[in-house]
């Protein structure tokens, strides 16, 4: 729904990148599936990269599928193939490679979850690295090392922290928190940081605190987007 808000049609998506399997990063990828699947004019096998693991779920859901993959084939005469999919499992180095873009891949670490990664995307001189879940870790650092963009998935530890239940601040412990990823964003000296995927959410408004929160801790600039905000690299001298 968010690449079509920006025009980008199913057929024209070339890949996906999973940084792991938690329900909340992959319960909408069999859509994605589906949909560019139905609205393609040929046998075309979407590209998907992720950790291993990747191959043995992407299986999993084309099965989940199949009631619905058999509905759409009798109904449409001219659809007579099915979705299918060719996976790249990668833990570490290039994940993919098209053109001028080139795409490197690291262990990061969201134990219990197993094995995960991140990625560093590089274009013309830019990249721009999306963590996923992860803590502290090395294999993030080597990613985000003077990156342009380094987009992170935080949680705000202290309102977490005051939640009377322990299942809830449980996660604590497996994602980076705010400071986390202003600390990682300054050793890597990345140019600009991205909160994503903020646990709780932030409500309408109430951005600034979180920019006041980061003040001196990190000398890039921090942004907190919404939805279809885009970020723009400026060249760094
Ligand atoms: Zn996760
Ligand atoms: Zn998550």
């Amino acid at each position: 729904m968010r690449l079509a808000a920006l025009g980008i049609t199913p057929p024209a998506l070339d890949a996906v990148f999973l940084t792991h399997l938690h329900s909340d990063h992959v319960s909408d990828f069999n859509d994605v599936v589906t949909t560019r699947w139905v609205m393609s004019v040929a046998e075309a096998p979407l590209r998907v990269v992720g950790p291993p693991g990747t191959a043995a779920f992407v299986d999993r859901t084309l099965e989940m599928l199949r009631d619905d993959i058999g509905y759409r084939i009798a109904h449409h005469d001219d659809l007579n193939w099915q979705p299918t999919c060719d996976v790249t499992e990668v833990d570490e180095g290039t994940a993919f490679e098209q053109n001028t873009v080139r795409v490197t891949a690291a262990p990061t670490d969201h134990r219990p979850v197993a094995p995960t990664v991140g990625y560093r995307f590089e274009h013309d001189g830019a990249a721009v690295v999306l963590a996923g879940d992860t803590v502290p870790c090395e294999g993030l650092d080597r990613l985000c090392a003077g990156a342009d963009v380094y987009v992170q998935t935080v949680v705000r530890r202290s309102i977490v922290e005051s939640v009377p239940m322990q299942r809830f601040r449980d996660i604590l412990d497996y994602h980076s928190s705010t400071d986390d990823a202003l600390r990682t964003a300054s050793r890597a000296a990345v140019g600009t940081l991205v909160y994503t995927h903020c646990v709780p959410p932030i409500p309408a408004g109430g951005e600034q605190n979180l920019l006041d929160e980061a003040r001196g801790q990190f000398a890039g600039e921090l942004v907190i987007p919404r939805d279809l905000d885009v970020v723009t690299v400026a060249k760094r001298g």
